[in-house]
Parts: structure tokens; C-alpha cells; sequence
């Protein structure tokens, strides 16, 4: 029977040769919500961990239009032609609402998507972001067990999905423009603390010069931050995407990093402190899928809030008898 589907063991013998229908097999498998398919992505993720390549893992984010996608794809051509092997990987929790995701989008980054040395995979679907990110997290490692030696994660600019990215990857870059008006404001602090590398996009044409003194403005800003436990001090650097321009300086930057972080150990610790996270992370996210998903809960917890509404219980008296069920 041809349609039959292939086994764990083909397809972690296809994953660790290569061979990209088996990598987008099992990916599959691991986006799936049926049970059988968890248990068999589970079995191919921990016979695939073993021959997890050494990689680097950078996260990329920024809002919308500020040109993403042209960049990685700039960057992947990039980095394929010094022989590295390029993985692009998206977060976005809200693709299952818009049905289908914008992000890591194939059609969007046309040259990448036919080179031989990357692999493009949209956002997996999801009812919440934990789920969106855990898939992905466990895709990352199914892609360096095929080869893949750097793995790019994108996410949009917007919400919680950046702390979720910047907890899977190595290295956290922050796509900017410049000239949209006063330029540190309405920039989250929380993402600009997390970034090691500030790239203003489309210094090119007449925006140079508003690039320029942008970065001399971000460059400014990034001292009023306290040291990064990596002892890396986050550079900002120029770049047009669309001419291809600047895209090796940020690549000779995260080089630099892997250096730094690789001799002072951080890269290691970081890598031991996001599997512990991840551990955590996923214990909370099971446990409370469980709960809201039995059938008691299912039919007493609206119960319960009806008898919190109208002060006939507390909230802590509701929530010990939810859970004592
Ligand atoms: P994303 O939404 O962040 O993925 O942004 P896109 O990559 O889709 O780019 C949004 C728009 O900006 C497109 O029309 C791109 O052609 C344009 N763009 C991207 N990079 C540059 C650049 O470096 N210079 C200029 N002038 N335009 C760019």
C-alpha cells in the first residue's frame, strides 16, 4: 500500500539524511492534534535529538511592512552562499484566525524558497500561543537533526509572540525603520531590552540620512540599559533589503556573538536555562489543557462562574472545588 504512512524509523532515517519530505512529514506530525500523531512526532523528536547539529538560532521580529520577509530572504541567499544550510521557521499565533499564516509565508520570499540549501515552513496553526510556540520549538530540532545549520525564527512585532521567539533562540534581532517621527517612542522597552542587534531597514534612497541619525539615536538609547547577562553589548547596523545592502554586516555581527557567548559559556547556559523553561512551559500548558478539557470541568466551570456572578460563592471557593474535581 503505497498511501501507508511511513514509520518513526523511516522517517528519523530520512530526517537524519536530509531528505526534506521526511523532515515536512514529520513536521506534520508534530502540528497534528491527533493523539497517535503527538506520540509518533514525540518518538521522532527523541530519536532525532541525538543528531541535532550544532546551529545557531536567531530570532527576527518587527512590525508589519517593516520588511521582513525581503530581509530574510536577502539573508538566506546570503548566508546559502557561504555554504550554511537555512531553516525558516515563523511564530504566529494568530494564523489560525486569519486562516492561514502571513508569516514565513513561501510565496513571499520566492528566491529562498527554490534554493536547494533552505527550507521555509509557515507558521503552524494554533489555538493559543504556547501550543503555536512548542510545535515550533520541537520543528527547530527536527530541522537541525536534517542538517539545517541556521535557523531563522520570524514573528511579528506585535503582542506576546517576541518573548515566546527570543525563548527559543540564540541571538534576537529587531528590524526597524527609520523616520517614522519621534524614534523611540512607541518602541516597547520590553522588546528592545531583549534584542542583541538593532537593524534599521530600507537605509536606502532618501531614507539614508534619517537611517543614519537613527542610529546614532538607537545607539544612544541602548547605553541606558543595564549590561546583558551574555556580556554582549547589542550593536544596531544599517541595511537595505530590497538592494541587498548591509546584509553580511549582520551576519559578521552574529558571528561576533557566537564568539563572545561560546567563550564565556553564556551560549550554553542560555540554551540549558530555555530547556528548562520549555520544561516548565510545557508542564503548565498540559496541565491546564487537561483541565479545561474534561468533561466535568467542561460542564461545572460555567456553573461555577454563574454562582461567582451573582455572589452566591467566592472565586477562591469556585477555583478549590473546580480543582478538587
Ligand atoms: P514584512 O511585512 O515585515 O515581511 O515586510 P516585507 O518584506 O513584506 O516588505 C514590505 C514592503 O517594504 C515591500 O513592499 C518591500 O518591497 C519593501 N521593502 C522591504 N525592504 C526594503 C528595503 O530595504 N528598502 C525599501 N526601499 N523597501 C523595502
Amino acid at each position: 500500500n503505497r498511501k501507508k504512512q511511513p514509520s518513526v524509523k523511516d522517517l528519523v532515517s530520512g530526517i537524519t539524511s536530509g531528505n526534506i519530505t521526511a523532515l515536512s512529514r514529520a513536521i506534520t506530525l508534530i502540528e497534528s492534534t491527533n493523539p497517535t500523531h503527538s506520540k509518533k512526532a514525540n518518538e521522532i523528536i527523541t530519536k532525532c535529538l541525538p543528531y541535532a547539529n550544532k546551529s545557531i538560532r536567531i530570532g527576527i521580529t518587527g512590525v508589519p511592512g517593516v520588511g521582513k520577509s525581503t530581509f530574510i530572504e536577502a539573508f538566506g541567499i546570503h548566508l546559502t552562499t557561504l555554504n550554511k544550510k537555512v531553516a525558516v521557521l515563523a511564530v504566529d499565533p494568530s494564523s489560525s484566525l486569519s486562516r492561514g499564516s502571513i508569516l514565513g509565508d513561501k510565496t513571499r520570499m520566492e528566491d529562498l524558497v527554490k534554493n536547494q540549501n533552505a527550507f521555509i515552513r509557515p507558521s503552524p496553526s494554533g489555538d493559543s500561543l504556547g501550543g503555536v510556540a512548542r510545535k515550533t520549538r520541537e520543528t527547530i530540532i527536527l530541522c537541525e537533526a536534517a542538517g539545517f545549520d541556521t535557523i531563522i525564527i520570524e514573528t511579528v512585532g506585535v503582542g506576546q509572540s517576541e518573548t515566546a521567539v527570543h525563548s527559543m533562540v540564540d541571538f534576537f534581532l529587531l528590524l526597524k525603520l527609520a523616520g517614522a517621527g519621534d524614534e523611540l517612542q512607541g518602541i516597547k522597552r520590553g522588546i528592545i531590552e531583549m534584542a542583541d542587534a538593532i537593524v534599521i531597514n530600507k537605509a536606502d534612497g532618501e531614507n539614508i540620512k534619517a537611517a543614519k541619525s537613527a542610529k546614532v539615536e538607537f545607539n544612544r538609547a541602548l547605553h541606558l540599559y543595564p549590561a546583558k547577562a551574555s556580556d554582549w553589548s547589542p550593536k544596531v547596523s544599517l541595511c537595505s533589503a530590497l538592494k541587498r545592502e548591509g546584509i553580511s554586516d549582520v551576519w559578521t555581527m552574529i558571528e561576533d556573538y557566537t564568539k563572545t557567548t561560546s567563550e564565556n559559556q553564556y551560549f550554553e547556559t542560555n540554551r540549558n536555562n530555555q530547556n528548562k523553561f520549555w520544561l516548565l512551559q510545557t508542564i503548565e500548558d498540559r496541565l491546564k489543557s487537561k483541565f479545561y478539557n474534561s468533561a466535568k470541568i467542561k460542564v461545572e466551570l460555567p456553573m461555577q462562574i454563574a454562582l461567582v456572578e451573582t455572589g452566591k460563592t467566592t472565586p477562591f471557593a469556585a477555583a478549590e472545588y473546580l480543582l478538587s474535581l
